[in-house]
């Protein structure tokens, strides 16, 4: 598997400067830090040193895995993301500490692959910030699965143990109640913050906020205005999709056009099994507007596909404005749910009503028939449920 992933990373990595190469973009492989305005000094990786002059500057370093007080991360046996990537073998204990997506998705490889999974969270949910009845279903379903979950729970360290391995110190989130989980590997998974380390921003008069970020207007210029910026290292979802389509928006802005990003329609996706995907408002969003709303959902379970494939774990809810019909949030649990959910964008990004989804034919048999359903319960009933 892991040679699997290395190929494939390799694969993809070669093509990006395949293309860098047919676009006539020059790659300079080294650390970039500003001296000025329209100055970066790079450090190659073999340690020459260069001065690149440009126009126009784009800040894109992304982020690093949130650091947790007093808990050393050595990658192998208390790991990060990049780290659970690359365990040489399957652990039997592990202890993920945060129910976000990180740790359910790498939680969920290691737990396929015969691993005893724990994981604890602070908040009362899994998901990080997930439609809450959706968060509940995910829950039962990798619990079903073998995941064991220690909600609003809070980690107060680390310590070895005497056979070499990890002992995770949780107690309840509100005190008290203190036990200690064996662990022969710990994921730490609590969030990710932008990575600004070494860029020289200080040269430049760049000031971070008190999250980190790098601010920015609404052409993705920092304070100094040929320097723009996109990505976890500033504003919003730390997501590479939301980074791309505002990589496209900054170059638009440099070359003098209209760049254009819709916030409001950026698909979320976990990749575990089944996945988890949605786009637009939560429920509790949506409550909390004010507005009327409807709710149609419609399980796999009644989905011919699913039944078929023996898949047929999960969900799709469609909340439409009560009045207008349009809908506001799309949220599935299910096979193939991180695809299905282009649709549900792209629905969103027309402004499409749930009766316009329901009114589409959608092919028989196929995953796809449960959204045009849900679409239906929306606003009027399914038909097969
Ligand atoms: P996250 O923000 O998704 O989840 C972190 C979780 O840790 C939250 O539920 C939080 O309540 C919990 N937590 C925080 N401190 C804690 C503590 N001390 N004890 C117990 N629980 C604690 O963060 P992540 O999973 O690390 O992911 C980081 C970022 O990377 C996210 O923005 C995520 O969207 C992004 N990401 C996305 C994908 C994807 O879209 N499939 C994949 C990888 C990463």
């Amino acid at each position: 598997m892991l040679k699997a992933k290395e190929t494939a990373v390799t694969g993809l990595t070669k093509g990006i400067e395949g293309l860098f190469k047919k676009n006539k973009v020059v790659y300079h492989k080294g650390t970039g830090k500003f001296l000025s305005p329209n100055n970066v000094e790079v450090t190659g990786l073999d340690g020459k040193v260069s001065v690149l002059k440009a126009k126009n500057i784009l800040i894109a370093t992304g982020s690093v895995p949130s650091g947790f007080p007093g808990i050393e991360i050595d990658e192998k046996q208390i790991v990060t993301s990049t780290g659970a990537l690359e365990l040489q073998k399957v652990p039997k204990k592990m202890v993920v500490i945060g129910a976000g997506v990180i740790g359910l998705e790498l939680g969920s490889v290691w737990q396929r692959l015969g691993a005893e999974v724990t994981v604890v969270e602070y908040l009362g949910a899994i998901g990080a910030g997930m439609d809450s009845e959706m968060a509940k279903a995910f829950h039962r379903t990798l619990t079903k699965q073998g995941f064991k979950f220690k909600l609003g729970t809070k980690v107060t360290g680390t310590e070895k143990l005497s056979d070499g391995r990890v002992g995770v110190k949780v107690e309840a989130a509100k005190g008290g109640n203190a036990e200690t989980l064996e662990a022969d590997v710990v994921l730490v998974s609590i969030g990710r913050k932008p990575y600004t380390e070494g860029l020289g921003l200080e040269n430049i008069g760049i000031q971070i906020d008190e999250r980190g970020r790098i601010p920015i207007d609404q052409e993705f210029r920092t304070h100094v205005p040929n320097v723009r910026c996109i990505g976890d290292v500033t504003y919003g979802a730390m997501l590479a999709h939301k980074a791309e389509e505002e990589g496209i928006a900054a170059v638009e802005y440099i070359n003098g056009g209209h760049g254009h990003v819709n916030y409001d329609v950026i698909p979320s996706v976990i990749y575990t099994h089944p996945e988890v995907a949605w786009c637009g408002k939560t429920e509790e969003e949506v409550k909390k507007s004010g507005a009327a709303y409807t709710v149609g959902t419609f399980p796999f379970a009644a989905n011919s596909r699913a039944r078929t494939n023996a898949d047929a774990e999960g969900m799709v809810k469609i909340i439409s404005d009560k009045e207008t019909d349009r809908v506001l949030g799309i949220h599935i649990i299910g096979p193939n749910a991180g695809e299905m959910i282009a649709e549900g964008v792209l629905a969103m990004e027309y402004g499409a009503s749930s009766e316009d989804i329901a009114r589409t034919c959608h092919a028989h048999p196929t995953l796809s028939e449960a959204f045009k359903e849900a679409a239906m319960a929306s606003y009027n009933k399914p038909i097969h449920f």
